[in-house]
């Protein structure tokens, strides 16, 4: 499996002892990558994953889907996770040594999906602690992947590619309007629009799917995020993303609309009621679960699992 990343850095002069450095990290990188192939090389054509959010919690309902979630991602033969923000409750880590990394994460977790790739993002909560601390430790962890605050991603499919845009959407929440969080504040939200834009009119990938912490359409607790209904949703429906993938909510909501399968999955630790009842899809207040997705060339199969196992909701979209 391929993941090439690309995100949005500035270039910067390079002296010889940068490039000596490079070089060393190159050959660190590759040699990494070929024993990583080990484990996550597959043989069909299907690209299989889950996305779960808002999970570091610490409780009873976090272990009982992470305990499923390792049963089922292995028997499907899962190759990485997708993490959609607010990793850690409340405040997310203070540092990349942070012992809720351990205690939170790789603890509960433990077992066949920590020996894959998590590709993750920048929820409110690890906002409320050192975001940056979440780009420090996927520098020094063989899993975690989050290389910038927001970046982009593909995974072959037989001959083609499958593009994953990971956006950091906390620029746009409303509980960070007014520069209540000077981290927040620092983020420059025009331009990493301009970025995703440009980065799917680069793409020619098989299915373009976009994941942000903050929902565009929710029946949930919090509802709809307006800045991402104004500014994000023209350039998914721009591009035809199949589908937007997010948390925020604890919940799970599929809700299908212009053309686009919005997938909420926040109920990794959590539950909570609420929500304007509005007709949707599918969506569960009470159980705690993920959800799962099958990509062939041809169609995206999604599951919405809780920690018994159940399937709660499916659905499928063959390739327009
Ligand atoms: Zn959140």
């Amino acid at each position: 499996m391929i993941s090439s990343f690309k995100t949005d850095r500035p270039s910067r002069l390079r002296t010889p002892v940068v490039y000596a450095w490079m070089c060393v990290g190159i050959a660190i990188v590759f040699l990494s990558s070929c024993q990583r192939k080990d484990v996550n090389s597959v043989s069909d054509s299907t690209l299989r994953f889950q996305i779960i959010g808002d999970w570091g919690t610490d409780s009873p309902e976090q272990r009982a889907v992470a305990t499923r979630l390792n049963a089922q991602a292995e028997a499907d033969g899962s190759q990485f996770t997708l993490s959609v923000g607010d990793h850690f409750y409340p405040n997310g880590v203070s540092s990349a040594t942070d012992s809720r990394w351990q205690s939170s994460f790789l603890d509960v977790y433990a077992g066949y999906v920590t020996r894959r790739d998590w590709f993750a993002i920048l929820g409110n909560h690890d906002y409320y602690g050192n975001a940056q601390a979440q780009i420090d430790y996927a520098a020094r962890s063989s899993i975690w992947r989050m290389p910038a605050r927001y970046y982009s991603f593909t995974k072959a499919l037989d001959d083609r590619e499958v593009l994953f845009v990971c956006l950091d959407t906390n620029p746009f929440a409303a509980e960070f309007a007014g520069g209540k969080s000077p981290d927040v504040t620092k983020q420059d939200g025009p331009r990493q629009l301009r970025w995703a834009d440009s980065v799917l009119t680069a793409s020619r990938a098989t299915w373009k799917i976009v994941l942000g912490h903050h929902p565009i359409y929710s029946a949930g607790f919090h509802g709809d995020t307006p800045d991402l209904k104004r500014l994000l949703l023209p350039i998914l429906k721009k591009h035809k993303v199949t589908a937007y993938l997010c948390g925020h909510e604890h919940d799970l909501q599929h809700i299908e609309q212009e053309g686009i399968h919005f997938v909420v999955s926040g109920a990794g630790g959590q539950t909570r009621l609420g929500g304007d009842n509005r007709p949707v899809a599918f969506q569960e207040k009470q159980k705690a679960g993920y959800a799962f997705m099958t990509l062939s060339t041809d169609t995206l199969r999604c599951k919405f699992y809780d920690a018994g196992g159940n399937v709660l909701h499916r659905f499928t979209q063959v390739r327009k």
